[in-house]
C-alpha cells in the first residue's frame, strides 16, 4: 500500500468537528465575504480554511474536515505537497516573473518536455502553457482552426468546457455557466455524447448518433476539431460506452479533424492512469489540461502534434502569465509527487475502495440508480427509484448532511443529481473509509 503522506503543515489526519459546520468563526467571515465579494461567486461549502494536507483541511474554527474533493480535483498530489513546496521556494527566491514571451527561463521548457513524456501517444509533441482551462481549451481551438484552415467545432451533450465566452458557447448547462451571459461566439455545434445509464447504447452506436450530426449538421469539410471530455467532469462524470471514444477518433483520423481531449479535470493520474484517454488506448491530436497540473498554483496547457501546434504563426499563442515560472516549479514538483509516489497506482487503490463502498450504497439505497467512474474520479448518480428521473433534492440533501458531519463532497451533473468523490491521492485508507462511512449515514439520515 503505497499511503503518501506528503505535504500539510502537520496537521492530525483524522476528522475532528469543535464547533457546528460552518462554526461561528466562518459565519463572522461568511458575513465579511457578502459585503465584499460579488454574490455571482458562490461557495459549495462556507467553512474558511486555514490550513490543508494530506486528506483533511482545517476550518477558522478548529475543525479538520475530510477532503473528498481536491478543490474540483486539482490537489491530486494533496495540499502543500513537499516538492511542489520546495521547488516553488526554490523559484520564489529566483524570480517570480519575467514573461516567457519576453525573456525565457527553463522552468517553461522543463514542464513542456514533462508533458510530451507523460500524454497519451509517442509521436511528437509541443506545448503551449496558460492560466486555466479555458483558457487551454480556446488555444486548442485556435491551433486547430489555424492547422485545418476550418471553422467548425463540435461538443457533446453535458460537456464543460469553462466561463469564457468561447467555451461558454461549448459548455452544455444554462444555469448558472451560461445564463444572462450571451451572445455566445458561434461555430460551436453539439453532438449526442454516450451515456449508457441513459441512452443504453453501446460505444459504436452511440459514436454513430454522433458521427451523424458531424456529417449531416456540420460538415467533416467545415469542422476544425472535435473537443471531448473522456470522463466527463461538472455534466456528472459520465463515462462513455466502450468503443465510443475509439471510433470518435478513428472518424476524426479519417476526415482530417483535431481530436482534442480535454483532460483538464481527467488528467494527471486521477482517472489510475496518466490521462482518462489511455485507458482506452485513444491518442487525441491535442490534449488540454489544468487542474491537477501544478498542486494548486494556476497553470494551464496544450500539448499535441507539433506539426499541428507549429502551424500557428510566431506571436499567435501566448499570455502575460501563462507558464508563471512559480507555476511552472509547482508542475515540476506535482509531477515528481505524481512518479515518486506512483500515484497512478494510488489513484487504482482509491478507486476499488471507491467502487467497492460506493456500490455497497447502491445495494442498499435505490435512489442510486448508478456508480460509475475510472479510478478516483467516481461518482452516483441519483434518481427517483426503478427511474432515470434526477433526484436533484435528495443529492442536494445528502451533500448537506455529509459537510454538516465534516466531510466536503462535491454535486455535479446536468440535472445537479450526481455526488462526485475526488479525493486527493495523498490521503489514507482509514480518512477514505471515514469519508465514505459519514457519506452512508447522510444516505440513511435523508431517505
Ligand atoms: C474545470 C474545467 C475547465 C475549465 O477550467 P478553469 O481552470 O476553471 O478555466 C475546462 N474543462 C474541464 C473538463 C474542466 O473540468
Amino acid at each position: 500500500m503505497t499511503q503518501t503522506l506528503t505535504g500539510g503543515p502537520g496537521l492530525t489526519q483524522e476528522r475532528n468537528l469543535v464547533t457546528e459546520v460552518p462554526g461561528p468563526r466562518s459565519r463572522e467571515r461568511l458575513a465579511r465575504k457578502k459585503a465584499h465579494v460579488a454574490d455571482g461567486v458562490g461557495t459549495a461549502l462556507p467553512v474558511f480554511v486555514e490550513a490543508a494536507g494530506g486528506g483533511v483541511l482545517r476550518d477558522v474554527d478548529g475543525n479538520t474536515l475530510i477532503d473528498l474533493g481536491s478543490g474540483i480535483a486539482v490537489t491530486t498530489v494533496g495540499n502543500s505537497a513537499e516538492a511542489v513546496v520546495r521547488r516553488v521556494r526554490e523559484q520564489l527566491d529566483s524570480f517570480t516573473h519575467t514573461c516567457f514571451m519576453v525573456t525565457p527561463y527553463d522552468a517553461y521548457v522543463d514542464v513542456c518536455e514533462a508533458l510530451a513524456e507523460v500524454t497519451p501517444g509517442d509521436h511528437a509533441k509541443k506545448s503551449a502553457l496558460f492560466n486555466s482551462g479555458s483558457e487551454a481549451v480556446e488555444n486548442a481551438v485556435k491551433i486547430a482552426r489555424v492547422a485545418t484552415g476550418r471553422d467548425a467545432v463540435v461538443v457533446f451533450d453535458h460537456a464543460y468546457h469553462g466561463r469564457t465566452n468561447l467555451t461558454m458557447a461549448m459548455t452544455a448547462k444554462v444555469m448558472p455557466y451560461k445564463h444572462g451571459f450571451g451572445p455566445f461566439a458561434g461555430e460551436v455545434y453539439r453532438a449526442p455524447m454516450s451515456y449508457p445509464l441513459r441512452d443504453g447504447l453501446s460505444g459504436e452506436q452511440a459514436a454513430a448518433r454522433a458521427v451523424e450530426v458531424m456529417e449531416k449538421q456540420v460538415g467533416a469539410d467545415n469542422l476544425a476539431c472535435v473537443v471531448i471530455e473522456p470522463v466527463q467532469g461538472e455534466g456528472g462524470f459520465v463515462v462513455p460506452a466502450p468503443g465510443f471514444l475509439p471510433a470518435l477518433a478513428r472518424w476524426c483520423r479519417e476526415h482530417g479533424v483535431v481530436l482534442v481531449a480535454d483532460e483538464v479535470q481527467s488528467g494527471f493520474c486521477r482517472t489510475g492512469d496518466w490521462f482518462a484517454c489511455d485507458h482506452e488506448g485513444v491518442v487525441p491530436d491535442l490534449v488540454t489540461t489544468a487542474k491537477g497540473i501544478a498542486g494548486g498554483l494556476p497553470l494551464a496547457a496544450v500539448t499535441g502534434r507539433a506539426e499541428l501546434m507549429d502551424a500557428v504563426h510566431t506571436g499567435g499563442l501566448g499570455g502575460t502569465y501563462g507558464g508563471n515560472p512559480l507555476a511552472c516549479a509547482a508542475a515540476l514538483g506535482a509531477l515528481e509527487e505524481m512518479r515518486t509516489h506512483d500515484l497512478v497506482g494510488r489513484a487504482r487503490e482509491v478507486g476499488a475502495i471507491l467502487h467497492e463502498r460506493l456500490g455497497a450504497l447502491a445495494a442498499e439505497h435505490p435512489v442510486v440508480a448508478e456508480v460509475r467512474g475510472r479510478g478516483a474520479m467516481v461518482a452516483v448518480e441519483l434518481c427517483v427509484p426503478g427511474t432515470t428521473e434526477p433526484d436533484a433534492a435528495r443529492t442536494a440533501a445528502v451533500a448537506a448532511a455529509c459537510h454538516a458531519a465534516g466531510v466536503v463532497v462535491l454535486t455535479c451533473g446536468t440535472y445537479g443529481n450526481v455526488i462526485r468523490v475526488l479525493p486527493p491521492l495523498s490521503t489514507t485508507d482509514a480518512l477514505l473509509h471515514e469519508g465514505l462511512d459519514v457519506l452512508a449515514e447522510a444516505f440513511a439520515a435523508t431517505a
